[in-house]
């Protein structure tokens, strides 16, 4: 499942066709994805020049010269292919550009989603109303945690999923993140000091700013035809490896919270 690294390689690997360029060719094979396409979508993309993509939590950016901008989001196994050699079953929204490049949103299960709202908007977009500062930028400090979490009972895990307290946290990194701040995932979230919440926050960022790099060594690979964006392999410090030896030497173990695994060493991360 993408998460917020994936959806930022994505959006680096698609600037270099998109940026600059106009759309000649804006075609949806099918009428939805989890909800139904813009009905409006061929007609106010085609045409128009991509100014500039971005990234906010989990969701995609293209920006154009008409003040729309396309927000995609990849759902459980969306991808941008980029001139696919032929197209396939899953190919279910095309994007051709005045260079002839030809882009396909790839997206077997289907729980992404594409929507245009004008730019001047995007705060608004529901997703995005509530939602947390972003974890690689300045506005996510020990400080503005501190103040989200302040007489929180809940565990500290749980509040790092929730959208309104930091944006774009998925599971993995939050377990990887905890780990690495050596904090217990049930712990209290509003009894942790402010000093292990600077480590927290600096984990959080260690473990974004090294899978973003990840993904970005392995774009390299996908400057042949038919590159898939967004997917690369990881080595995680605990996600997925329930039994093994922690740096510490202890098992790592796994939990059930609420349906989501949770991957923790009980040595490292006793309180
Ligand atoms: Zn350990």
């Amino acid at each position: 499942m993408p998460e917020l690294p994936e959806v930022e390689t994505t959006v680096r690997g698609l600037v270099p066709v998109l940026e600059g360029r106009r759309l000649v060719r804006v075609e949806a094979k099918r009428a939805d994805l989890r909800r139904a396409f813009p009905p409006d979508l061929r007609q106010r993309l085609t045409g128009a020049i991509v100014t500039g993509l971005g990234r906010r939590a989990k969701y995609g950016l293209i920006d154009t010269d008409r003040g729309d901008t396309m927000i995609f989001h990849l759902g459980m196994s969306g991808r941008w292919r980029i001139d696919p050699a032929e197209l396939g079953a899953h190919d279910h929204l095309l994007l051709e550009t005045d260079a002839g490049c030809v882009l396909a949103l790839n997206d077997p299960r289907r729980f992404g989603s594409v929507d245009l709202v004008r730019t001047d908007g995007l705060a608004a977009y529901p997703p995005f109303v509530a939602m947390g500062p972003e974890p690689p930028g300045e506005g996510f400090t020990a400080d503005t945690l501190l103040a989200a979490l302040d007489g929180r009972s809940a565990p500290i895990k749980a509040l790092l999923l929730d959208q309104r307290i930091v944006a774009g946290l998925g599971n993995i990194y939050v377990c990887e993140a905890l780990h690495l701040a050596k904090i217990a995932p049930g712990r209290a979230a509003g009894r942790i000091s402010r000093d292990r919440l600077e480590r927290l926050v600096a984990a959080i960022r260690a473990v974004l700013l090294a899978a973003i790099e990840a993904g970005g060594s392995s774009l390299r690979d996908y400057a042949r035809p038919s590159g898939e964006l967004g997917y690369f392999s990881k080595q995680w410090r605990v996600y997925g490896r329930e039994g093994e030896a922690c740096g510490c030497g202890a098992p790592i173990r796994r939990r059930n919270d609420s349906g989501r695994s949770t991957f923790f060493c009980p040595r490292c991360q006793r309180s």
